[in-house]
């Protein structure tokens, strides 16, 4: 357990901002590579050294130029859940966040992940607001989008955790999807309230001791949308890359599900390095309409939760 005095609220403010904003960048730049390998990026960005590290658009879901995915809109759509529970007076209601992902899938999003559309379908069909386990849950879809609960519920760790994983398992529940819903949830909640690399590598290394599954080093090389081939790319490419563009490129041009990673990459990186520090020519292309409600959103959700509080992470 590590104490922490509360930030600045402006310091918070800019590592929250940074969080959204880069998950936003990552998945906008990841989208180009979707479901690409390493060979066929390099091949395909040829002209280019071999990277690619603009933010174009195209990939296999034809995306105009800074459009973003299902990682973002959903996250949005969880968000919106969460101050609407708020705003009725119900608090963090799963079912509230049940309806938004509804709403979400009903507003035809560009894709929607297998287990999603799912959890989605079988909550209109019998209103439950989790499954049975089950080990085809396994994906990264609870995760990607989780950052919104991190964020209003600061200063709650417990809080945080029984919200994450209402959230999560409306659509996933599995062992594995919960254990980084929860593990990559707390590290960017120290984050925000503080911790530098130096405080927030222990945290790692004691996740990773506590779910060996996700141990990283050497990295092992997949970047499919499995959580734990998630898990262990946006580790390795988030602590061995400093600079946060460096991390969030180093991500997607591994393919696979490189929308996912760099969002998760970009998040964690984003709140380490703040929005204020967020590349501008990336920044300048993403769609204006999700910045401003991810502006809005974050502090909307920041307000929510108690972030002047003396914080206390795990
Ligand atoms: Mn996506
Ligand atoms: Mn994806």
């Amino acid at each position: 357990m590590t104490e922490h005095a509360a930030p600045p609220y402006g310091v918070l403010w800019d590592r929250a901002l940074g969080a959204y904003l880069g998950l936003a960048l990552g998945d906008a730049l990841g989208a180009t590579t979707e479901f690409m390998t390493p060979r066929e990026i390099a091949h395909r960005f040829a002209a280019q050294g071999g990277v690619h590290r603009h933010i174009v658009g195209g990939g296999w879901l034809k995306l105009a130029r800074g459009q973003v995915t299902d990682d973002t809109t959903m996250s949005l759509a969880l968000g919106q859940a969460l101050l609407r529970g708020h705003a009725l007076g119900r608090g963090f209601d799963t079912q509230l966040i049940a309806d938004g992902f509804v709403a979400w899938w009903r507003g035809k999003p560009v894709d929607c992940g297998n287990t999603c559309r799912r959890g989605i379908q079988r909550y209109l069909q019998h209103g439950t607001l989790s499954g049975p386990p089950n080990d085809g849950d396994g994906g990264n879809g609870a995760l990607m989008r989780n950052l919104p609960v991190a964020l209003a519920t600061l200063g709650d760790d417990a809080g945080f955790e029984r919200v994450a994983l209402a959230q999560a398992r409306v659509t996933h529940h599995h062992p594995l999807s919960d254990a980084a819903v929860l593990g990559i949830g707390h590290l960017v909640r120290a984050l925000l309230v503080g911790d530098d690399m130096s405080a927030l590598q222990p945290r790692i290394a004691g996740f990773v001791q506590a779910h060996r599954a996700f141990r990283f080093t050497p990295y092992p090389g997949r970047a499919s949308a499995y959580v734990v081939d998630t898990v262990q790319t946006v580790l390795h490419c988030f602590v061995t890359q400093p600079d946060f563009e460096q991390a969030v490129i180093t991500a997607v041009n591994l393919g696979e599900d490189a929308d996912t990673t760099g969002a998760l990459v970009g998040m964690l990186a984003g709140a380490r390095c703040g929005a204020g520090r967020l590349p501008r020519r990336w920044l300048a292309r993403l769609d204006r309409a999700v910045m401003r409600d991810i502006t809005d959103q974050a502090a909307a959700l920041l307000a929510l939760s108690r972030h002047d509080a003396a914080l206390t992470t795990f």
